[in-house]
């Protein structure tokens, strides 16, 4: 961003109160602001005393040589034993932990005895293979109970996993395995994927064949589809035939607070994926408050669903780590919203009864093209609380999710934070924030975030610049895994003594915050830094638009000029006058400097595979330029579908 600070189109004036009954039996109550701003390290001292540990910490906050952090540093615990052992020690072995839904129908459910025995198990069979505590481990998987079970045993030993996301390629997967230096993989034969199994193994065995993969020794694969596979005698082990032979017990060792817990990679969308390194008792600590606080969570009662894939940040944090750590039961649905049919996801929650649901809003935009009738057709009277991460949830889109998903009496909370963050940062507190469509609005207790300009000054209510998190958090990343250097540039040194998120922000006139997309994706024009997100937001707010994507493209005359690419909504027809219209909805929503110049309407939107938009493709696009990496889209055919349809393009 340059010249002056993101300008401040949009306003929202719509306000939902927390409904009384909830307000009244809130987990976390307005006095939580109060007591983190009193003794910040206190609250998060406390907030420690969620978990159990072998050893209490003494001391809370190490920052002597920032940003390198360690927190809780001389207490130790074992993340398993909190995700699972402590559960059933307290009397709650028969509670459900894992309600499985198969894509194909098939079911099963976990309670935190099974999965007490199943990660003992695991936990087993991984050191009888040599995996030693600090040895790094790949997780390549769909979505099925063994795979968060991975996870835990990973972690029971002490041994950082690396989850790599089951549809990325081969090569992807290769290069995550090469950078950890991971010493075993698990992996499956293959998960089903819109309505047939599809394979993971072969792309395991490709990877293998890379350099730097040599220090693989052994590839543990679950059967899940049960399809033909190749077989490296030796090395590859069926999962049934290494870990059901295993004891069913198995003693947690308690590790330091600051034993790497997990590496994740990045979506990559912009860039070479970072390893972003997260360790165990400051994560766990803000995973588990979090999950509390945000979700509302009583464990005695709700049926949590958070729709995410475990291999991005929020399946770690709010599928594994969160919701186990407090004895949630939750749902784990392996496969896409739309198979066999559009009504899916509505089904498990019907069938389940789910309380509480966590999902993104590329998922809301487009059960909202598919249509109000489609969710209408299921009992969703069991939701009470429903949250959405991943990308800035347009205020339209954020009253359908109220109406037509929580039938317009539940909160919805809007959740910031990022891979980096390692949970929730800013997000209203569903009993006590008055919340606003389309705004995160307040930072966490114990959270210190807010909105600087260039010179790195706080902006004043009303103003927009980038969003900078101004003292350190629990669950922060610790550094980018090998490399150090590239964690202080990418993230500290923007401005002296911030972290610096990528993102750019407003604040409203009462302090609260808006997120406005990447800084890298804010538009210049005539003068103006003009946000994508803001004008995405007033075409989704039209009656024929489905969903948006806004780039600026470089224009002689006004630097950039804000071009559209737009979705329709099922019946509306795509002419001239549709185009002029929706310039001039534009106009009005957020003045004259905002109307596109061009809009295009087209049939899909360039995604990454974790649902967001690729601003950086529509831009090349745009601009009549060569396409830049497309390897971490969901289906590269949208490009040139595209490219077809944009005059004077080849
Ligand atoms: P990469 O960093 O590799 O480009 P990524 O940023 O997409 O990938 P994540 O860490 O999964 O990877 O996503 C975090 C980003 O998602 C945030 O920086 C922000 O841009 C966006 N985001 C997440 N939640 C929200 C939200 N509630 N409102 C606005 N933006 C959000
Ligand atoms: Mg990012």
């Amino acid at each position: 961003m340059s010249n002056e600070s993101l300008a401040n189109l949009m306003t929202e004036e719509r306000r939902f109160a927390p409904p009384a009954e909830l307000a009244a039996a809130a987990n976390v109550t307005a006095d939580a602001y109060a007591s983190a701003e009193e003794d910040r390290l206190g609250f998060w001292a406390e907030q420690a005393r969620r978990l159990s540990w072998e050893t209490e910490p003494t001391e809370t906050l190490d920052w002597s040589n920032p940003p390198f952090a360690k927190w809780f540093a001389d207490g130790t615990l074992n993340v398993a034993y909190n995700c699972v052992d402590r559960h059933v020690e307290a009397g709650n072995g028969d509670r459900v932990a894992i309600h499985f839904e198969g894509e194909p129908g098939d079911s099963r459910s976990l309670t935190y005895a099974d999965l007490q025995r199943e990660v003992s198990k695991a936990a087993n069979a991984l050191t009888e293979l040599g995996v030693e505590t600090g040895d790094r481990v790949a997780i390549y998987m769909p979505m099925i109970p063994e795979t968060v079970i991975a996870m835990l045993a990973c972690a029971r030993i002490g041994a950082p996993h690396s989850v790599v996301f089951g549809g990325f390629s081969a090569d992807a997967l290769a290069t995550r395995i090469q950078d950890a230096d991971a010493r075993v993989v698990i992996t499956s034969d293959g998960g089903y994927r819109r309505g047939k199994p599809s394979g993971l193994k072969p792309a395991v065995d490709e990877a293998l064949t890379r350099p730097g993969t040599e220090n693989v020794r052994n590839v543990v694969v679950v059967r899940r589809t049960g399809q033909d596979t190749a077989w490296t005698e030796g090395r590859d082990l069926w999962w049934h035939d290494v870990v059901d032979r295993q004891p069913a017990e198995h003693t947690p060792q308690a590790f330091g607070a600051e034993h790497p817990l997990f590496i994740l990679y990045t979506s990559g969308t912009t860039g070479k994926p970072k390893g972003i390194l997260h360790t165990t008792g400051g994560y766990l600590t803000q995973a588990s408050y979090t999950h509390h606080a945000v979700f509302d969570l009583k464990p005695e009662s709700d049926v949590y669903w958070c729709t995410a894939d475990v291999g991005w940040v929020t399946g770690h944090s709010y599928i594994v780590y969160g919701p186990l750590s407090n004895g949630a039961t939750s749902v784990l649905y392996e496969g896409t919203p739309d198979t066999p049919h559009q009504g899916r996801w509505w089904e498990v929650v019907q069938k389940y009864g789910v309380t509480l649901l966590y999902t993104a809003p590329t998922a809301i935009r487009t059960c909202m093209k598919w249509g109000d009738d489609i969710p209408a057709r299921f009992d969703l009277s069991s939701l009470r609380l429903l949250g959405s991460v991943g990308e800035p949830i347009n205020p339209e889109a954020w009253i359908w999710y109220r109406q037509n998903i929580g039938g317009g009496n539940v909160p919805v909370v809007d959740t910031w934070w990022q891979t980096e963050t390692g949970a929730i940062m800013i997000s209203p507190l569903p009993g006590v924030t008055a919340a606003k469509p389309g705004s995160a609005q307040v930072p966490l207790p114990g959270i210190s975030a807010t909105v600087v300009d260039d010179e790195a000054k706080e902006v004043p209510d009303g103003g927009g610049g980038y969003l900078v998190l101004t003292e350190p958090w629990p669950s922060m990343l610790r550094t980018i895994w090998g490399d150090d250097q590239r964690f202080l540039d990418t993230y500290w040194s923007r401005f002296e003594g911030k972290y610096f998120a990528g993102d750019g922000a407003k604040k409203d006139a009462d302090g609260d915050i808006w997120l406005l997309g990447r800084v890298d994706d804010v538009m210049l024009v005539s003068g103006h830094n003009i946000s994508t997100t803001e004008v995405e937001s007033a075409l989704v707010a039209h009656p024929k638009v489905a969903e948006a994507a806004v780039v600026g493209a470089s224009d002689p005359q006004t630097t950039q000029a804000i071009c559209a690419f737009v979705i329709l909504r099922g019946s509306a027809a795509e002419d001239e006058g549709l185009v002029e219209e929706l310039r001039a909805h534009v106009g009005k929503q957020l003045g004259p400097i905002a109307k596109p110049k061009r809009i295009l309407p087209v049939a899909e939107l360039p995604k990454t595979r974790s649902g967001k938009i690729m601003r950086r493709l529509l831009r090349d696009v745009a601009e009549n330029r060569e396409l830049g990496d497309v390897t971490t889209l969901t289906d590269s055919s949208v490009m040139q579908l595209i490219q077809k349809k944009l005059p004077g393009a080849s």
